[in-house]
């Protein structure tokens, strides 16, 4: 491995270092799934240490590579202050609590995943996610699903050192970021900025090419789009700045990419209740008229995971629809029923 400038218009997951800015690195760690090949952590010098913004998911080979950058700039991982995560997700947090129980390095989180947290460790993480598929007329999916195992020790999901109340300033030893709270992805989802540098740390709640998963927790808000909509909007209010996401190569303008992902929320609200105006039903009904991911599939297309998603996301669009006026929903035996009124 080697140390080079990052290049944004390379291949963002190839392994390694690539400096952003002047003590301030991108590593490009790998994911097992074949949907998201990688997830950055970002590495930020701070004073004699290093301060980390996600950390990658507790695997093996991803560890044996955050090391080895870490190395590159003249440290060991117990010369990491502190990770700064945004989102509870395994591919973001497992990391910094496996690194933590070596090194005591302290790990701060956003509080609005405290839930999410403490059903991961009672082991009953399904079981919201299978109530979500129900309320979406998918009880048959939710039967497939519970037979995939997760590969995470339970260990990993032990609270953090630090609940960050978002919006708060983190002060760091050489500098003060701010967080702001983004919901939407998940509950208690973060973004960082360091106004120093005019960047902003994403995490998922904005990324360059794809759109971050609506609605798909263990622990659902109720009107999840709604708090992403919003939490977009907040983002656009806020000075424009070089956009560090966790998925995909660095970006020029935060502002730029939330437009597109307001458009798109527009379009997909639109269709959804032209699915539903065309025929009423379920969120998994509506699912299986609608297209899917850039290539426009076909529900039926998809693998067993990108349905569930494919189903809660368009159950968080619906009760958008329904919360606005647009469309109205009746409840029967846990599932959502959608008509035009
Ligand atoms: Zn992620």
């Amino acid at each position: 491995m080697r140390l080079c400038p990052d290049d944004p218009e390379a291949d963002w997951t190839l392994p390694g270092i690539y400096e952003v800015d002047a003590g301030l690195y991108r590593i490009p760690l790998p994911l097992p799934s074949d949907g998201l090949r990688a997830v950055n952590v970002y590495a930020v010098r701070d004073g004699d240490g290093l301060v980390m913004v996600d950390s990658g998911w507790a695997l093996a080979q991803a560890r044996e590579l955050l090391e080895q950058a870490v190395k590159l700039l003249g440290s060991g991982l117990g010369e990491v202050r502190r990770f700064l995560v945004t989102h509870v997700h395994r591919d973001h947090y497992t990391m910094a609590v496996a690194v933590r129980r070596e090194f005591g390095t302290r790990v701060a989180l956003g509080r609005g995943e405290a839930g999410t947290l403490r059903l991961a460790r009672a082991g009953t993480l399904s079981a919201g996610l299978l109530s979500q598929l129900r309320r979406g007329g998918a009880a048959d999916l939710g039967r497939e699903v519970q037979f995939i195992r997760e590969s995470i020790d339970p260990a990993d999901w032990a609270d953090p050192d630090d609940w960050l109340d978002a919006p708060e300033d983190i002060e760091l030893e050489t500098v003060t970021w701010q967080a702001y709270p983004t919901p939407g992805h998940t509950r208690g989802h973060v973004v960082f900025v360091d106004a120093s540098r005019n960047v902003m740390f994403a995490g998922d709640h904005v990324l360059p090419r794809i759109t971050p998963s609506i609605g798909f927790e263990q622990n659902a808000a109720e009107l999840p789009l709604r708090d992403y909509l919003d939490s977009l909007a907040l983002v656009r209010r806020l000075p424009d700045r070089l956009l560090l996401p966790a998925h995909g190569p660095v970006s020029p303008s935060v502002h730029v990419r939330v437009d597109e992902l307001i458009d798109h929320h527009d379009t997909r609200l639109r269709r959804t209740e032209e699915a539903i105006a065309a025929r009423p039903g379920t969120a998994a009904d509506a699912a299986r008229r609608l297209r899917w991911t850039r290539r426009e599939r076909k529900f039926d297309e998809l693998d067993l995971l990108s349905k569930c998603l494919a189903v809660t996301e368009t159950l968080a669009h619906l009760d958008v629809l329904v919360a606005a006026g647009r469309l109205r929903r009746t409840d029967s035996d846990g599932t959502r029923y959608y008509d035009v009124g």
